[in-house]
């Protein structure tokens, strides 16, 4: 097989052997890649030092049938991640990233947009951007809303993303003005009425459902950028999507305990 270019974001890195390594790829063109890179140990390799954790890269790599690693041959840095020294919440975003993005996505299966929203999300979480991913400002955002639009993102490109204007059960419509409480599980939005009371725990507001609704809407982005939340409503904001990206992974993701959303 003839060799592919890509671009590519360093999800994972095993050591394979004394001097090679597995890294895990996140890319632009093939999704989700196994690659074995040769040498990658080596101070003076093919890589440079371009194979670190959420660095983005340009790669070439020989294609091996499904199942099989493939091979890298080149990688050269694009950019690194690089969060603000102090802020452990931007650091951890980007594992949490990295981790969404190795567990939520299928080996081989390309999805060019939740690429580009994984860039776009990383540069949001570091303080300057070195790459094309435009940064708004020279201070950081608030690294709670980049990883809020990633997990929204990779929930759209899944199909995992639950239909926020209907009761699953009943088919009430869920608006901002009805009374009552809604829960999500089982995938879905659930209206009080249907609600069970071991749901509670995942009780959120109907006004929150409308928030994380038109936050993951892909042409609102600035909305994002704008968005100011008392922290009672944060609560609510994480317990709907926290409850949201453990169903569709089937387990709380290990990052989670070492962010702060307060
Ligand atoms: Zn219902």
């Amino acid at each position: 097989m003839s060799a592919e270019k890509t671009e590519a974001i360093v999800i994972r890195l095993a050591d394979f052997s004394e001097s090679s390594r597995v890294v895990t790829l996140y890319s632009k063109d093939f999704g989700k890649i196994s690659c074995l890179a040769k040498g990658a140990k080596r101070l003076r390799s093919a890589f440079d030092s371009a194979l670190d954790l959420l660095s983005r890269c340009g790669v070439v790599l020989l294609p091996r049938s499904s199942g099989a690693l493939h091979l890298l041959t080149e990688a050269q840095l694009l950019g690194r991640f690089h969060p603000p020294p102090r802020s452990l919440n931007h650091l951890y975003g980007g594992y949490y990233i990295a981790e969404l993005l190795d567990a939520l996505t299928e080996p081989d299966d390309p999805h060019p947009e939740l690429y580009d929203v994984a860039v776009q999300s990383l540069a949001s979480l570091s303080i300057a951007s070195n790459e094309s991913a435009p940064v708004s400002d020279s201070s950081p955002l608030d690294a709670r809303i980049p990883i809020l639009q990633f997990e929204l993102a990779i929930l759209r490109e899944i199909g995992q993303l639950p239909d926020f204007t209907t009761c699953c059960l009943c088919g009430t419509p869920v608006t901002s003005g009805s009374a009552g409480r809604y829960w999500v599980s089982e995938g879905g939005v659930i209206c009080a009425n249907c609600g069970q009371p071991e749901y509670q725990h995942t009780e959120v507001s109907p006004g929150i459902i409308t928030i994380v609704s038109r936050l993951s809407d892909p042409e609102q982005t600035q909305l994002a950028r704008r968005l100011v939340l008392q922290p009672r409503q944060w609560q609510e904001v994480r317990r709907l999507v926290t409850s949201v990206i453990c169903h569709a992974l089937g387990k709380r993701p290990k990052m989670l305990a070492y962010l702060n959303f307060k």
